[in-house]
């Protein structure tokens, strides 16, 4: 952290002991790092927090690739309608519009920057196909391309490092707003010594991601656990298609760790226990490369009709792969193989079934990443724009992460450099504070924090999950109310301030139960099938009563409020969807 005798540094300030910025950004993936690159190169001077280090944010994990339409035969116009009818028509048209116009830009500055991309045997920039494109139009680094593009951007964020200031390993516990209810930063805690600091910002970006440990298994890493999109119900903002939460098709059994999609799009194939090739009856055109919604539906399907192997799960082959293309362009995942399921994918089929993989809901955005509070931005997986939609493409969300990051950015800068700075006292850690010493003086003896979150995780993958019905969503929401009830009591073990991570696990258990409320009260609410959300009860989708964002937000209701909001439709009328 540059104190303010440091550096020829004349527009960050102090007020008081508080440290002042133009733009806050909580969160370094890939949206927080494009956000904070994009607002200190529009002249602003930037903070960005995160609790892990910044190249390991879970956008590290990312495999397979992003989306862009850059080959002079595909066309924005193609990544578009592919993107619509991916979200079953419930992305709002002109965000999508934006994203794909602006996509093969950003791959081209990206490259600029160092991000080695694959290229084929003529140089050019190579492609893979991916599920629910009607082009190859995947770019891709091995099966490492978020690792690849978070490195390059951390690389580019030194560059700033007059302008960015840099707290790695704080922790964003609440957002701060003035009598007029305008966000003006943030209260964080500095895990190595747990000190409390109020951050003062003109305009904050909550780039926190997604809230994928609110189910068990999961693809997503331990530290995915909805802080952002917490934080901004509790001040009151709306989230929007809370209820679309993708599962994807290839995760494996036991640990939910992810077979990228960029193995189907090298030619595996998915096969059920009688070693049919089951994709043909559900998707006859595109096969395995159907979007994620219909491949995990069909996968479940053959499954719960004991199609499937007695693990509760189905085969991808991968050895339809030459062996040669497999060790150079999915080589992660043939360690994956080997670790951790202890089979040889180059020789042999591995089994897998749908996991839980990413939310398309989030905090609702314009597509400049304004929230409804104003002053609050949010981009990447802790956003809805809503590009997505019921259902995400695979390769869409490092897109939306770095578009709507540079533009929230962008926006967020622009807007601060025409205001004063808020002055907001160091005092106001007091809440904070006050919540920190009630977790940390809980009577031991209780409920461990880990056994509710388990009960949570286990809860919602098996009632808010690829098939859903009234009665088990109801019963979903029940038991996340006990929880509910149950979590302000759950006893930790580590009383010190030192890497406190039994203080952190009991805050994101709060995040994760709002997070699943939210999901089943809008599930509940969409009395439809469309995208992620398959209703057994109400199997088809109705455009008539149901084409439109189901809003939810806090409102001082002790159950969340439910809303509605207008599908933005610009050329793209609703279709019947097949693949
Ligand atoms: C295994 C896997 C593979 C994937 N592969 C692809 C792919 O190939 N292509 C694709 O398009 N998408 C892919 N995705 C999805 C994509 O990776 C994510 O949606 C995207 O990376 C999210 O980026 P983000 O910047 O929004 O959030 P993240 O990368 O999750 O970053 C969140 C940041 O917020 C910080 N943070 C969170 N809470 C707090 C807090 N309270 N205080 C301080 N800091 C906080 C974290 O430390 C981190 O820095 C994949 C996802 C997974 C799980």
């Amino acid at each position: 952290m540059r104190s303010t005798t440091q550096g020829p540094a004349p527009r960050l300030i102090y007020i008081g002991a508080v440290p002042s910025h133009d733009v806050l950004i909580i969160g370094a993936g890939l949206a927080g790092q494009r956000a904070a690159l994009a607002a200190a190169q529009a002249g602003a001077t930037v903070a960005i927090i995160s609790k892990v280090h910044p190249v390991r944010s879970h956008s590290v994990a990312a495999a397979g690739g992003i989306n862009a339409a850059l080959n002079p035969e595909d066309s924005w116009e193609s990544h578009a309608y592919d993107t619509i009818k991916g979200s079953d028509y419930l992305g709002d048209q002109d965000a999508i519009e934006i994203m794909c116009r602006e996509a093969p830009d950003e791959i081209l500055w990206l490259e600029h920057a160092g991000v080695t991309f694959y290229r084929n045997e003529t140089g050019h920039l190579g492609t893979r196909a991916f599920g629910g494109a009607s082009a190859a139009r995947t770019y891709y680094v091995a099966d490492i391309t978020g690792h690849a593009i978070l490195h390059v951007l951390y690389e580019q964020l030194m560059k700033y490092s007059e302008q960015i200031d840099r707290y790695e390993e704080w922790f964003g516990t609440d957002l701060l707003q003035d009598d007029a209810g305008r966000c003006i930063g943030a209260v964080c805690r500095n895990l190595r010594d747990g000190e409390l600091q109020v951050f003062n910002a003109k305009t904050t970006i909550l780039a926190n991601g997604g809230a994928g440990q609110a189910y068990r298994p999961t693809t997503n890493g331990l530290i995915v656990t909805g802080d952002g999109i917490a934080q901004a119900y509790r001040i009151g903002a709306r989230l929007m298609d809370m209820e679309m939460i993708q599962y994807h098709p290839t995760t494996l059994a036991g640990n939910g760790l992810l077979i990228t999609e960029g193995a189907r799009g090298e030619g595996a194939w998915l096969l059920n226990a009688k070693g049919e090739r089951f994709m043909e009856k559900y998707a006859p055109n595109k096969l395995e490369l159907a979007s994620r919604d219909v491949v995990s539906r069909a996968e479940q399907t053959e499954i719960n009709e004991g199609n499937g192997f007695p693990d509760g799960t189905v085969a991808l082959d991968i050895t339809k792969v030459p062996k040669r293309r497999v060790l150079e362009a999915l080589r992660e995942i043939v360690n994956i193989g080997r670790d951790f399921a202890g089979v040889d994918i180059t020789r042999e089929p591995i089994h897998i079934h749908p996991g839980q993989h990413y939310i398309m809901g989030g905090v609702k955005t314009d597509v400049d990443g304004q929230t409804t509070i104003p002053g609050l931005y949010a981009a990447g997986e802790v956003a809805c724009v809503s590009v997505h939609g019921g259902n995400r493409l695979g390769a869409n969300s490092l897109l939306d992460t770095l578009i709507f990051g540079r533009r929230s950015g962008e926006h967020a800068a622009k807007h601060a450099l025409q205001m004063t700075m808020p002055t907001t006292p160091a005092s106001r850690i007091s809440d904070t504070q006050a919540a920190i010493d009630a977790i940390v003086n809980r009577p031991a003896g209780g409920r461990r924090v880990s056994s509710i979150k388990e009960e949570l995780g286990d809860t919602m993958n098996k009632y808010v999950a690829v098939f859903r019905e009234e009665e088990g969503l109801q019963k979903a929401h029940e038991i996340v109310r006990r929880l509910k009830e149950e979590a302000p009591n759950a006893s930790i073990d580590d009383r010190g301030t030192i890497f406190n991570q039994d203080v952190i696990g009991a805050i994101e258990l709060g995040y994760m139960l709002d997070c699943a409320e939210a999901i089943v009260v809008a599930a509940v609410e969409r009395k439809e099938s469309r995208g992620a959300q398959f209703r057994t009860d109400f199997p088809e989708r109705n455009d008539g009563e149901w084409l439109k964002h189901i809003d939810v937000s806090a409102n001082g209701a002790d159950v969340p409020k439910v809303s509605y909001s207008p599908v933005t439709i610009t050329k793209w009328e609703p279709q019947e969807r097949t693949y």
